[in-house]
């Protein structure tokens, strides 16, 4: 039977399937693999043999877990031991997958990598192993969000430099490529060309010879200009490519900020920074929330008598310039009435003025509104 827990196996029965015995000296071929379930190791056509038709009990006498084949896999590390607990540390880590910029504070992130170092070394040690799972369960369905979003953003961190590695690969061989057919395709036109000189030649005249020359010099510069709009195409062509790539780049980031925090407050992990989600933006209210329409102290009138706003009334060229008296009786009702609303003690004592500025500053409006009540100008700016 393979030791699993006292760390050192010996080096013989490491040669050794525990299941059929046979040896790797005999086949020194042989792989052996091992299932996460329970880290019983045997060789590779012993799980082909056992676990082909569907899941079945482990082989190793005693134990009874069921394994299925396709969990199993080559041993990283010798030591069983070490190859376990770096496969629970990898399960622990993909579910507590929070990252230092989503801590309040420095003590609250080394907190949390306290505990869950705590609860990588549980499980490992089998201490409180119940508790731990089902705690780790519990915050795993509650933050599915978060957890999908720094997988992603792990595993684009871990992407991005391999990307950028195969984009310019991908480019250099494009480059290699079109180098390559552009060379090829010219030095078919030029064996094909010369054929075609040598044959005319042999059968025309000395005319033909110098017209022949002149064609040539045509050919050549047909040549470069045909170049010149290759290496266009191909340098719109890269341009696309590079488009392309960063267009993905932006999808990914929109879909990461896309998968938001759930709300719900885990109760596992301490300190985590709150999200809030801005309020959506509401339109420009140039008046900050005054209503010019509203008339709280008076009806506006269609005409009001006065002589001196006759004329204006009757005044053709007035009318024709634009002006408009209903607009004139609208402002200035307004403006007469609009101090009304105002109520300057409240306003003081919100400020939390001193009572005697409070006491002369409303001696002064008053009068001041009294001024401007009976001559109907407005009185001079008071303050
Ligand atoms: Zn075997
Ligand atoms: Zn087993």
């Amino acid at each position: 039977m393979a030791s699993r827990e006292n760390g050192t196996p010996r080096r013989d029965e490491d040669e050794v399937c525990p299941i059929c015995k046979s040896s790797r000296y005999l086949n020194p071929d042989m792989r052996f693999l091992i299932n996460p379930e329970c880290y019983h190791k045997m060789c590779e056509s012993c799980v082909d043999r056992i676990f082909s038709s569907g899941p079945n009990a482990c082989p190793v006498i005693g134990c009874k877990k069921t394994l299925r084949k396709n969990r199993f896999r080559t041993q990283t590390f010798e030591d069983i031991g070490v190859e376990r607990e770096v496969d629970i540390r990898k399960r622990v880590m993909r579910i507590l997958n929070r990252r230092e910029d989503e801590f309040d504070s420095k003590l609250d992130w080394d907190n949390f990598l306290e505990q869950r170092e705590t609860m990588i070394m549980n499980l490992v040690t089998g201490v409180d192993i119940a508790k731990t799972e089902a705690n780790l369960r519990k915050y795993e369905t509650s933050n599915l969000d978060s957890i999908r979003a720094n997988q992603a953003r792990e595993s684009q961190e871990a992407s991005s430099f391999l990307e950028q590695q195969s984009f310019e690969q991908e480019q250099a061989r494009l480059r290699r490529q079109a180098a390559r057919e552009e060379y090829e395709k010219e030095h078919n036109e030029l064996l094909a060309g010369r054929e075609s000189f040598l044959s005319r030649l042999a059968a025309g005249t000395a005319d033909d010879a110098t017209n022949l020359a002149r064609e040539g010099q045509k050919i050549l510069l047909k040549k470069s200009s045909a170049r010149r709009s290759e290496e266009d195409r191909l340098r719109q062509k890269q341009a696309a490519l590079r488009g392309e790539s960063k267009k993905s780049a932006l999808g990914k980031t929109a879909l990461l900020s896309g998968a938001g925090d759930s709300d719900v407050e885990p109760s596992l992990i301490k300190g985590l920074k709150k999200v809030s989600i801005p309020e959506p933006e509401k339109p420009y209210d140039p008046f900050g929330g005054l209503d010019l329409g509203k008339k709280d102290y008076y009806v506006l009138k269609d005409h009001y008598p006065s002589q001196w706003l006759e004329e204006a009334r009757k005044n053709t060229t007035m009318a024709a310039g634009g002006f408009d008296i209903k607009e004139y009786y609208s402002r200035t009702l307004f403006e007469a009435f609009a101090g009304l609303g105002c109520f300057i003690d409240e306003e003081v004592a919100k400020r939390g003025g001193a009572s005697e500025t409070f006491g002369m500053r409303k001696g002064i409006a008053t009068q001041g509104a009294a001024q401007q009540a009976v001559t109907g100008k407005p009185a001079e700016d008071i303050f």
